[in-house]
């Protein structure tokens, strides 16, 4: 039995004041046994670390570098975020792809300098609307799932979580059925287990796309969905921690 796991992406929102009550209202309300992370943008990690020491909530990072020190005006190492008691991050947010430019490669190698660190990489695959209308779901996130088995090795899925966030879904109210989710969770672990039937069956896969405290239990309820990974529900502690508790 794999244990439910819930993260909020509170992308770029944040202010010292916002930070301090939404972390206070998430360590009021969010009970044992779920998981849940928080991830604040990178300028308040610090802040988040002192308020939820001693609280069951983990820290998260939305994106880190690749590489390890130096010469990379404006980015952010994985040992910072370790110095600031970061456990996971997350990689590959379609907003990192589509308006950044990450490319499967650079999602592959961060991925695999998070193992390296001992972090928890939370790899996000998921089609957009046009590809799903074409009929191209299954071959986009398995090419995006492969991109990083290929480079990474099955066995460092280990220590990783893999988040099915289809494009269409994000941020527009327009969340994904139980079913339409479950077949492509069901897919993503029939592709690990092709390498590893062991660690496929391990590997938490998290739904997100417009999860709110109304849809969440519906989609948990399904076999091969782990939890989720909640962006604008995530802004609001009472609706995270309904999400969290329907995960419970
Ligand atoms: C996200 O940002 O990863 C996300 C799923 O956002 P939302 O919950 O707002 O759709």
């Amino acid at each position: 039995m794999r244990a439910k796991l819930v993260i909020a992406n509170w992308k770029m929102n944040a202010d010292k004041a916002m930070l301090a009550k939404l972390l206070a209202g998430y360590v009021a309300a969010i009970k044992p046994p779920v998981k849940a992370v928080a991830c604040p943008p990178a300028p308040y990690l610090a802040q988040a670390q002192q308020q939820l020491e001693g609280s069951a909530i983990a820290l998260g990072a939305q994106n880190v570098s690749q590489f390890e020190k130096g010469a990379y005006t404006g980015e952010i190492s994985l040992s910072m975020l370790q110095d600031l008691g970061c456990e996971y991050v997350i990689l590959g947010h379609s907003e990192r792809r589509s308006l950044f430019g990450e490319q499967d490669t650079d999602i592959a190698e961060k991925f695999v300098a998070t193992i390296a660190a001992g972090l928890t990489p939370v790899l996000c695959v998921g089609e957009t609307r046009e590809q799903r209308q074409a009929g191209e779901t299954d071959s986009v996130v398995s090419s995006q799932l492969d991109a990083v088995v290929n480079v990474a090795g099955i066995k460092s899925f280990e220590k990783a979580v893999v988040a099915y966030e289809p494009v269409w879904a994000i941020g527009t109210g327009d969340t994904a059925t139980p079913e339409q989710a479950q077949q492509v969770h069901k897919l993503l672990r029939e592709k690990l287990a092709e390498s590893d039937a062991d660690i496929a069956q391990r590997v938490p896969l998290l739904y997100g796309g417009s999860v709110n405290a109304e849809n969440a239990e519906e989609l948990f309820a399904m076999t091969d969905i782990d939890g989720g990974l909640v962006g604008g529900a995530s802004l609001d502690a009472s609706a995270f921690a309904a999400i969290c508790a329907a995960a419970n």
